[in-house]
């Protein structure tokens, strides 16, 4: 089946994932999407940000009144006059100090009341997120994909489960990728082998090698049996081949590399050698003695590798 030609929207980053929750005044549901307003009433969302402020307002706003009143009592009931401003110069000190207490205490306060919110409105924001999801899987049914992939992006970027991280993998997986667009792979990484994930991975891979982090090499290393099953021994050579873009991956991935160095194209090879040249007083390991032999044995008339080759062992361990 033919890959769909779409354009994907921007991811909007917020600095904690709580942030993206929003809710309908109206309808009281909650949502992680990018809409402004809700899809059922038309109501512009209101932030759990909002939300919250909004909570506490109300609450330093109810005690204020009600400190007023007991002043007020005092004052109307003071037996003399010298107990009425007593009790008024009482009352405006002590809500000074609670105005400047609360002010003092006012983000330990918003985190607790933002833990109060999620714990009381847990179901409330486990169906909000089921009803995005239903939306995104009607996106799915009717090939709207890129506002599948938008709100698969959202919902995840909250929850991340392998189920979330799957679907979102599967609706990617029919989308042609292309380098302009802004492609993720960490984040998609599940907890098991999931051939979906292989296939996108390998995808990415092949637009934007810099997008297979450590922890990408890692999943191929520990699923590569399954792997080569299902893709074949050049996903893992093309997995070793990404682990040479930095100097701590290929520290990290040495025997990994080492043994898929036969088959990396020339500019890899030629790539490792300018490390390892550059790096003399790294212990590289066998991974060192290996790339020396290779480059003996395939490029010794190579021009791009006459400084490696001449003088052999001496080339390598000179800076
Ligand atoms: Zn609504």
């Amino acid at each position: 089946m033919a890959k769909q030609a779409v354009q994907l929207s921007k991811k909007k980053r917020t600095t904690y994932r709580f942030q993206k929750l929003k809710m309908c005044k109206k309808c009281h549901r909650y949502s992680v999407l990018k809409d402004e307003a809700c899809p059922t009433c038309g109501t512009k969302f209101a932030g759990i940000e909002s939300l919250v402020k909004s909570i506490i307002k109300k609450r330093v706003t109810t005690e204020v009144i009600r400190l007023l009143i007991v002043v007020c009592l005092g004052i109307l009931f003071a037996p003399t006059i010298h107990t009425m401003y007593y009790s008024l110069f009482a009352g405006l000190i002590f809500c000074t100090c609670y105005m400047a207490l609360n002010t003092m205490f006012l983000k330990s306060e918003y985190f607790h009341q933002l833990k109060k919110l999620l714990r009381v409105d847990f179901r409330k924001i486990q169906a909000g997120i089921q009803f995005d999801s239903d939306l995104a899987k009607a996106d799915v049914t009717e090939a709207r994909l890129a506002q599948a992939d938008e709100k698969l992006r959202e919902i995840g970027d909250l929850i991340s489960t392998d189920r979330i991280k799957i679907r979102r993998v599967m609706v990617l997986n029919k989308i042609a990728l292309r380098s302009d667009m802004e492609l993720e792979l960490e984040p998609l990484i599940p907890s098991s082998y999931d051939k979906n994930f292989v296939k996108y991975a390998l995808e990415v891979v092949k637009i934007n090698r810099t997008l297979m982090t450590k922890k990408g090499i890692a999943y191929f290393i520990h699923y590569r049996d399954a792997i080569v099953i299902d893709f074949g021994m050049d996903s893992l050579i093309a997995a070793a081949g990404t682990a040479l873009r930095m100097r701590l991956y290929i520290l990290e991935f040495a025997p990994f590399i080492e043994e898929f160095l036969d088959y990396f194209p020339k500019e890899r090879v030629l790539r490792l050698c300018n490390i390892i040249h550059a790096n003399p007083e790294i212990d590289w390991g066998s991974l060192k003695e290996t790339t020396i032999r290779l480059v003996e044995k395939k490029y010794s008339y190579d021009p791009d590798f006459k400084r490696f080759s001449i003088g052999k062992e001496r080339a390598f361990s000179h800076a």
